[in-house]
Protein backbone atom coordinates (compact mmCIF):
# COMPACT_ATOMS: atom_id res chain seq x y z
CA UNK A 1 0.00 0.00 0.00
CA UNK A 2 1.44 3.46 -1.27
CA UNK A 3 2.20 5.29 1.81
CA UNK A 4 0.29 9.04 1.24
CA UNK A 5 -1.53 11.88 2.70
CA UNK A 6 -1.94 15.83 2.66
CA UNK A 7 0.69 18.70 2.97
CA UNK A 8 0.48 22.55 2.85
CA UNK A 9 3.05 24.84 1.82
CA UNK A 10 4.32 24.58 6.19
CA UNK A 11 4.42 20.96 5.49
CA UNK A 12 6.72 21.42 1.99
CA UNK A 13 9.07 23.26 4.30
CA UNK A 14 8.99 20.22 6.93
CA UNK A 15 9.63 17.29 4.28
CA UNK A 16 13.07 20.18 1.97
CA UNK A 17 14.13 20.43 6.27
CA UNK A 18 14.09 16.68 6.51
CA UNK A 19 15.75 15.93 3.51
CA UNK A 20 18.97 18.22 4.60
CA UNK A 21 18.77 16.98 7.89
CA UNK A 22 19.15 13.71 5.89
CA UNK A 23 22.39 14.74 4.03
CA UNK A 24 20.43 15.78 0.53
CA UNK A 25 21.35 18.71 -1.21
CA UNK A 26 17.70 20.27 -1.92
CA UNK A 27 17.68 21.42 -5.52
CA UNK A 28 14.67 23.11 -6.42
CA UNK A 29 12.87 25.77 -9.01
CA UNK A 30 14.03 29.24 -8.42
CA UNK A 31 13.34 32.52 -10.42
CA UNK A 32 16.89 33.58 -11.88
CA UNK A 33 17.05 36.77 -14.38
CA UNK A 34 13.61 36.22 -15.62
CA UNK A 35 13.79 32.62 -16.08
CA UNK A 36 12.50 29.04 -13.43
CA UNK A 37 16.18 27.45 -13.08
CA UNK A 38 16.99 24.46 -10.76
CA UNK A 39 19.62 25.79 -7.66
CA UNK A 40 19.76 24.88 -4.55
CA UNK A 41 17.24 25.51 -2.25
CA UNK A 42 16.68 25.66 1.74
CA UNK A 43 12.77 26.11 1.72
CA UNK A 44 9.45 27.01 0.20
CA UNK A 45 10.65 30.56 0.58
CA UNK A 46 12.93 29.97 -2.64
CA UNK A 47 10.18 28.69 -5.20
CA UNK A 48 8.37 30.48 -7.58
CA UNK A 49 5.49 30.84 -5.57
CA UNK A 50 2.56 32.66 -7.44
CA UNK A 51 4.98 32.34 -10.97
CA UNK A 52 3.47 31.35 -13.92
CA UNK A 53 5.46 30.95 -17.37
CA UNK A 54 4.13 31.49 -21.04
CA UNK A 55 6.02 29.84 -22.91
CA UNK A 56 5.89 30.10 -27.50
CA UNK A 57 8.06 28.88 -30.31
CA UNK A 58 10.80 30.99 -29.29
CA UNK A 59 8.76 32.98 -26.30
CA UNK A 60 9.34 32.89 -22.78
CA UNK A 61 7.93 34.93 -19.80
CA UNK A 62 7.14 34.86 -16.43
CA UNK A 63 3.93 36.24 -14.95
CA UNK A 64 3.29 36.87 -11.52
CA UNK A 65 -0.47 35.41 -10.73
CA UNK A 66 0.03 35.38 -6.69
CA UNK A 67 -2.01 32.51 -6.48
CA UNK A 68 -0.15 30.69 -3.89
CA UNK A 69 1.01 27.82 -5.93
CA UNK A 70 4.28 26.57 -5.59
CA UNK A 71 4.21 24.43 -9.00
CA UNK A 72 2.37 26.78 -10.98
CA UNK A 73 4.29 26.67 -14.13
CA UNK A 74 5.93 23.90 -16.53
CA UNK A 75 9.84 23.28 -17.57
CA UNK A 76 12.15 26.06 -17.97
CA UNK A 77 15.60 26.81 -19.52
CA UNK A 78 17.49 23.97 -17.86
CA UNK A 79 17.11 20.09 -16.97
CA UNK A 80 17.97 17.76 -14.17
CA UNK A 81 21.04 17.02 -16.45
CA UNK A 82 22.63 20.34 -14.93
CA UNK A 83 24.02 18.06 -12.13
CA UNK A 84 23.47 14.62 -12.86
CA UNK A 85 25.86 15.01 -16.24
CA UNK A 86 27.37 18.29 -15.00
CA UNK A 87 28.38 21.04 -18.66
CA UNK A 88 32.05 21.07 -17.85
CA UNK A 89 33.09 18.23 -15.54
CA UNK A 90 36.85 16.80 -14.62
CA UNK A 91 36.93 13.46 -15.32
CA UNK A 92 40.90 13.21 -14.17
CA UNK A 93 43.17 15.73 -12.66
CA UNK A 94 46.68 14.75 -11.57
CA UNK A 95 49.67 16.85 -10.37
CA UNK A 96 53.37 16.90 -10.65
CA UNK A 97 55.21 15.25 -7.83
CA UNK A 98 59.01 15.05 -7.42
CA UNK A 99 58.55 11.01 -8.32
CA UNK A 100 56.50 12.12 -11.76
CA UNK A 101 52.41 12.12 -11.74
CA UNK A 102 49.95 11.74 -8.74
CA UNK A 103 46.26 11.47 -9.53
CA UNK A 104 44.41 13.33 -7.85
CA UNK A 105 41.16 12.22 -6.25
CA UNK A 106 37.83 14.03 -7.21
CA UNK A 107 35.64 15.33 -4.54
CA UNK A 108 32.78 13.02 -3.73
CA UNK A 109 29.15 14.38 -5.34
CA UNK A 110 26.82 15.51 -3.61
CA UNK A 111 23.62 12.90 -2.36
CA UNK A 112 21.11 15.40 -4.46
CA UNK A 113 17.37 15.82 -3.79
CA UNK A 114 15.57 16.88 -6.62
CA UNK A 115 12.17 18.81 -5.73
CA UNK A 116 9.55 19.62 -8.56
CA UNK A 117 10.85 16.78 -11.23
CA UNK A 118 8.05 16.99 -13.86
CA UNK A 119 6.97 13.60 -15.82
CA UNK A 120 8.48 14.73 -18.90
CA UNK A 121 11.69 15.12 -16.90
CA UNK A 122 11.21 12.03 -15.09
CA UNK A 123 11.20 9.93 -18.56
CA UNK A 124 14.49 12.26 -19.71
CA UNK A 125 16.07 11.22 -16.30
CA UNK A 126 15.68 7.23 -17.39
CA UNK A 127 16.53 8.09 -21.15
CA UNK A 128 19.79 9.02 -19.93
CA UNK A 129 20.13 6.41 -17.46
CA UNK A 130 20.07 3.87 -20.60
CA UNK A 131 22.65 6.17 -22.04
CA UNK A 132 25.20 5.92 -18.40
CA UNK A 133 24.66 3.41 -16.55
CA UNK A 134 25.90 -0.17 -16.78
CA UNK A 135 23.66 -2.49 -19.28
CA UNK A 136 24.41 -5.17 -21.25
CA UNK A 137 27.51 -5.28 -22.56
CA UNK A 138 27.61 -1.57 -21.71
CA UNK A 139 29.81 0.20 -18.29
CA UNK A 140 28.60 2.52 -16.44
CA UNK A 141 30.04 6.15 -16.54
CA UNK A 142 31.10 6.65 -13.06
CA UNK A 143 30.66 10.05 -12.85
CA UNK A 144 27.08 10.05 -13.69
CA UNK A 145 26.33 6.97 -11.73
CA UNK A 146 28.04 8.24 -8.65
CA UNK A 147 25.34 11.72 -9.10
CA UNK A 148 22.47 9.13 -9.82
CA UNK A 149 22.88 6.56 -7.44
CA UNK A 150 20.91 7.82 -3.89
CA UNK A 151 19.01 10.81 -5.70
CA UNK A 152 16.25 11.28 -4.09
CA UNK A 153 12.91 12.30 -6.12
CA UNK A 154 10.57 14.12 -5.34
CA UNK A 155 8.12 14.82 -8.50
CA UNK A 156 5.13 16.91 -9.41
CA UNK A 157 2.43 16.31 -11.12
CA UNK A 158 1.87 19.42 -13.99
CA UNK A 159 -1.77 20.64 -13.62
CA UNK A 160 -0.48 24.05 -16.30
CA UNK A 161 0.68 22.01 -19.30
CA UNK A 162 2.59 24.69 -21.26
CA UNK A 163 2.21 25.90 -24.82
CA UNK A 164 4.81 23.61 -26.55
CA UNK A 165 4.40 20.80 -23.97
CA UNK A 166 3.24 17.34 -26.11
CA UNK A 167 4.44 14.64 -23.27
CA UNK A 168 0.62 12.75 -24.21
CA UNK A 169 2.27 12.22 -27.74
CA UNK A 170 5.30 10.49 -25.69
CA UNK A 171 3.31 8.93 -23.22
CA UNK A 172 5.42 10.93 -20.14
CA UNK A 173 2.78 13.36 -18.65
CA UNK A 174 1.40 15.01 -17.39
CA UNK A 175 1.08 12.59 -14.39
CA UNK A 176 4.51 11.74 -13.52
CA UNK A 177 4.96 7.83 -14.10
CA UNK A 178 7.57 5.67 -12.20
CA UNK A 179 10.75 6.63 -11.04
CA UNK A 180 10.31 8.57 -8.17
CA UNK A 181 10.31 8.21 -4.23
CA UNK A 182 7.52 11.12 -3.64
CA UNK A 183 4.81 12.37 -6.49
CA UNK A 184 3.22 15.75 -5.15
CA UNK A 185 -0.29 17.06 -6.78
CA UNK A 186 -0.63 20.20 -5.77
CA UNK A 187 -4.78 21.81 -5.84
CA UNK A 188 -6.37 25.20 -4.49
CA UNK A 189 -9.00 24.69 -1.66
CA UNK A 190 -11.32 27.48 -0.10
CA UNK A 191 -8.11 27.19 2.59
CA UNK A 192 -5.53 27.79 0.38
CA UNK A 193 -2.99 25.76 -1.35
CA UNK A 194 -2.57 21.86 -0.50
CA UNK A 195 -0.41 19.20 -1.95
CA UNK A 196 -1.49 14.87 -1.99
CA UNK A 197 1.84 13.63 -1.11
CA UNK A 198 1.85 10.01 -2.43
CA UNK A 199 5.07 7.90 -2.20
CA UNK A 200 6.59 5.81 -4.57
CA UNK A 201 9.27 3.88 -2.70
CA UNK A 202 10.22 2.41 0.79
CA UNK A 203 12.45 5.98 1.40
CA UNK A 204 9.28 8.29 0.23
CA UNK A 205 7.33 6.02 2.64
CA UNK A 206 9.83 6.85 5.68
CA UNK A 207 9.41 10.44 4.94
CA UNK A 208 6.29 10.62 4.59
CA UNK A 209 5.42 8.97 7.93
CA UNK A 210 8.06 11.31 9.39
CA UNK A 211 6.34 14.50 8.37
CA UNK A 212 4.35 16.04 11.73
CA UNK A 213 2.70 18.55 9.31
CA UNK A 214 1.13 15.95 7.23
CA UNK A 215 -2.94 14.91 7.87
CA UNK A 216 -4.54 11.86 6.25
CA UNK A 217 -5.46 11.86 2.61
CA UNK A 218 -9.78 12.13 2.19
CA UNK A 219 -11.20 11.04 -0.33
CA UNK A 220 -12.34 14.98 -1.50
CA UNK A 221 -9.14 15.42 -1.56
CA UNK A 222 -8.06 12.36 -3.85
CA UNK A 223 -10.89 13.50 -6.54
CA UNK A 224 -10.20 17.12 -6.25
CA UNK A 225 -6.35 15.91 -7.55
CA UNK A 226 -7.65 13.29 -10.14
CA UNK A 227 -10.49 16.22 -11.61
CA UNK A 228 -6.84 18.57 -11.78
CA UNK A 229 -5.15 16.12 -13.76
CA UNK A 230 -7.59 14.56 -15.71
CA UNK A 231 -8.19 18.23 -16.87
CA UNK A 232 -4.82 18.75 -17.21
CA UNK A 233 -4.37 15.71 -19.36
CA UNK A 234 -7.09 16.94 -21.50
CA UNK A 235 -5.40 20.18 -22.40
CA UNK A 236 -1.87 19.72 -23.29
CA UNK A 237 -2.12 22.02 -26.25
CA UNK A 238 0.78 20.47 -28.49
CA UNK A 239 1.33 17.11 -30.13
CA UNK A 240 2.98 15.05 -32.37
CA UNK A 241 1.76 12.27 -34.32
CA UNK A 242 4.50 9.61 -33.74
CA UNK A 243 2.95 6.40 -35.94
CA UNK A 244 5.77 5.25 -37.75
CA UNK A 245 8.49 7.99 -37.13
CA UNK A 246 11.40 6.14 -36.74
CA UNK A 247 11.31 4.86 -40.74
CA UNK A 248 9.41 7.90 -41.62
CA UNK A 249 12.47 10.21 -40.79
CA UNK A 250 15.06 6.81 -42.06
CA UNK A 251 13.19 6.70 -45.21
CA UNK A 252 13.40 10.58 -45.34
CA UNK A 253 16.60 11.56 -45.38
CA UNK A 254 16.86 13.22 -48.66
CA UNK A 255 13.89 14.90 -48.31
CA UNK A 256 14.04 18.55 -49.81
CA UNK A 257 12.48 19.64 -46.18
CA UNK A 258 15.64 19.18 -44.38
CA UNK A 259 17.31 22.47 -46.08
CA UNK A 260 13.90 24.59 -45.74
CA UNK A 261 14.62 24.05 -41.98
CA UNK A 262 18.09 24.72 -42.51
CA UNK A 263 17.45 28.01 -43.96
CA UNK A 264 15.79 29.05 -40.90
CA UNK A 265 18.56 27.54 -38.75
CA UNK A 266 20.93 29.35 -36.78
CA UNK A 267 23.01 26.47 -35.95
CA UNK A 268 23.19 27.68 -32.00
CA UNK A 269 22.25 24.31 -30.70
CA UNK A 270 20.24 26.19 -27.73
CA UNK A 271 17.99 23.16 -28.45
CA UNK A 272 20.89 20.36 -27.59
CA UNK A 273 21.75 22.42 -24.52
CA UNK A 274 18.10 22.96 -23.08
CA UNK A 275 17.30 19.51 -23.98
CA UNK A 276 17.25 17.31 -20.82
CA UNK A 277 18.08 13.82 -23.02
CA UNK A 278 21.30 14.97 -25.24
CA UNK A 279 24.23 13.60 -23.64
CA UNK A 280 27.03 14.71 -26.60
CA UNK A 281 30.16 15.85 -24.84
CA UNK A 282 33.90 16.34 -26.27
CA UNK A 283 36.82 16.03 -23.36
CA UNK A 284 39.61 18.58 -23.33
CA UNK A 285 43.05 18.40 -21.71
CA UNK A 286 43.99 21.10 -19.60
CA UNK A 287 47.51 22.09 -18.31
CA UNK A 288 48.42 24.42 -15.54
CA UNK A 289 50.71 27.42 -16.98
CA UNK A 290 53.33 26.93 -14.61
CA UNK A 291 53.72 23.00 -15.40
CA UNK A 292 52.45 21.70 -12.21
CA UNK A 293 49.10 20.05 -13.07
CA UNK A 294 46.50 18.86 -15.89
CA UNK A 295 43.33 17.97 -15.74
CA UNK A 296 40.96 16.02 -18.66
CA UNK A 297 37.46 17.67 -19.11
CA UNK A 298 34.56 16.68 -20.45
CA UNK A 299 31.85 19.52 -21.73
CA UNK A 300 28.58 19.63 -22.95
CA UNK A 301 29.10 19.75 -26.87
CA UNK A 302 26.55 19.70 -29.88
CA UNK A 303 25.33 18.23 -33.18
CA UNK A 304 24.82 21.55 -34.23
CA UNK A 305 28.80 22.61 -33.97
CA UNK A 306 30.87 21.81 -37.19
CA UNK A 307 33.67 20.45 -34.99
CA UNK A 308 31.68 18.05 -33.51
CA UNK A 309 31.76 15.81 -36.37
CA UNK A 310 35.32 16.66 -37.29
CA UNK A 311 37.45 13.66 -38.37
CA UNK A 312 40.45 13.29 -40.31
CA UNK A 313 40.46 15.51 -42.86
CA UNK A 314 37.22 17.77 -41.63
CA UNK A 315 34.01 18.10 -40.89
CA UNK A 316 31.46 15.58 -42.18
CA UNK A 317 28.28 17.52 -41.62
CA UNK A 318 29.45 21.06 -42.80
CA UNK A 319 25.64 22.04 -43.93
CA UNK A 320 23.20 22.69 -41.83
CA UNK A 321 20.68 20.71 -43.28
CA UNK A 322 22.75 17.50 -42.25
CA UNK A 323 23.51 18.71 -38.78
CA UNK A 324 19.59 19.59 -37.94
CA UNK A 325 18.56 16.14 -40.05
CA UNK A 326 21.41 14.39 -37.76
CA UNK A 327 19.63 15.95 -34.27
CA UNK A 328 15.99 15.17 -35.36
CA UNK A 329 16.79 12.27 -36.59
CA UNK A 330 18.82 10.77 -34.10
CA UNK A 331 16.13 12.25 -31.24
CA UNK A 332 13.16 10.42 -32.92
CA UNK A 333 14.59 7.31 -34.75
CA UNK A 334 18.22 5.70 -34.06
CA UNK A 335 17.83 6.48 -30.73
CA UNK A 336 15.23 3.78 -30.71
CA UNK A 337 18.13 1.44 -32.14
CA UNK A 338 20.78 2.51 -29.88
CA UNK A 339 18.86 2.35 -26.14
CA UNK A 340 14.96 1.13 -27.23
CA UNK A 341 13.46 4.55 -26.83
CA UNK A 342 13.02 7.33 -28.13
CA UNK A 343 15.02 10.78 -27.85
CA UNK A 344 12.59 12.89 -26.89
CA UNK A 345 10.04 13.15 -23.80
CA UNK A 346 8.11 15.94 -25.42
CA UNK A 347 9.38 18.95 -23.02
CA UNK A 348 9.05 21.15 -25.46
CA UNK A 349 12.52 23.68 -24.22
CA UNK A 350 13.95 22.87 -27.79
CA UNK A 351 10.83 24.90 -29.29
CA UNK A 352 10.74 27.81 -26.63
CA UNK A 353 14.66 27.88 -26.46
CA UNK A 354 15.02 28.04 -30.13
CA UNK A 355 15.80 31.66 -31.41
CA UNK A 356 13.75 31.19 -34.47
CA UNK A 357 10.75 29.10 -32.97
CA UNK A 358 11.43 26.21 -35.07
CA UNK A 359 9.27 23.26 -34.06
CA UNK A 360 10.43 20.08 -34.18
CA UNK A 361 7.02 18.77 -34.12
CA UNK A 362 6.27 20.67 -37.14
CA UNK A 363 9.28 19.29 -38.98
CA UNK A 364 7.66 16.33 -38.28
CA UNK A 365 4.53 17.24 -39.71
CA UNK A 366 5.93 18.72 -42.86
CA UNK A 367 7.94 15.79 -43.88
CA UNK A 368 4.83 13.43 -43.35
CA UNK A 369 2.58 15.94 -44.98
CA UNK A 370 4.65 15.49 -48.05
CA UNK A 371 6.41 11.49 -47.28
CA UNK A 372 8.78 10.58 -50.10
CA UNK A 373 9.13 7.00 -49.50
CA UNK A 374 7.71 4.74 -52.13
CA UNK A 375 4.58 3.13 -51.55
CA UNK A 376 4.36 -0.39 -50.53
CA UNK A 377 1.96 -2.67 -52.54
CA UNK A 378 -1.01 -3.57 -50.77
CA UNK A 379 -2.95 -6.57 -51.38
CA UNK A 380 -6.49 -6.96 -51.38
CA UNK A 381 -6.40 -8.23 -47.56
CA UNK A 382 -4.44 -5.50 -46.75
CA UNK A 383 -0.67 -7.10 -46.12
CA UNK A 384 2.10 -5.68 -48.03
CA UNK A 385 3.09 -7.54 -50.96
CA UNK A 386 6.91 -8.51 -51.50
CA UNK A 387 8.05 -7.76 -55.14
S1 LIG B 1 13.86 17.17 -28.36
FE1 LIG B 1 12.91 19.05 -27.57
S2 LIG B 1 10.87 18.41 -26.81
FE2 LIG B 1 12.11 16.55 -27.07
S3 LIG B 1 13.04 16.17 -25.06
FE3 LIG B 1 14.54 17.40 -26.23
S4 LIG B 1 14.06 19.55 -25.70
FE4 LIG B 1 12.31 18.29 -25.04
S1 LIG C 1 17.88 26.22 -31.33
FE1 LIG C 1 16.87 26.55 -33.30
S2 LIG C 1 18.27 27.89 -34.46
FE2 LIG C 1 19.46 27.02 -32.74
S3 LIG C 1 20.41 25.13 -33.60
FE3 LIG C 1 18.48 24.48 -32.65
S4 LIG C 1 16.96 24.53 -34.35
FE4 LIG C 1 18.75 25.74 -35.03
Amino acid sequence: MTASGVIDRAGLDELIAALRNGGYTTIGPTIREGAIVYNEISGTSDLPVGWTDQQAPGGYRLEHLGDGRMFGYVVGPQSWKRFLYPQRNVIWSGVVTADGWETVTPPEPPTYAFIGVRGCELAAIAVQDRVFLAAGDRAADPSYAARREGAFIVAVNCADPGANCFCTSMGTGPVAGPGHDLVLTETVTDDGVVLLAESGSARGDALLASLAAMRPAEIADRERAAETMAAAQATVPHSMDTTDIHDLLLGNLEHPHWEAVAARCLGCANCTMVCPTCFCGTVTDELELDGGGARRVRSWDSCFTLEFSYIHGGSIRQAGSARYRQWLTHKLASWFDQFGTSGCVGCGRCITWCPVGIDLTAEVAAIRASDLRPAVPVAADGTEVNL
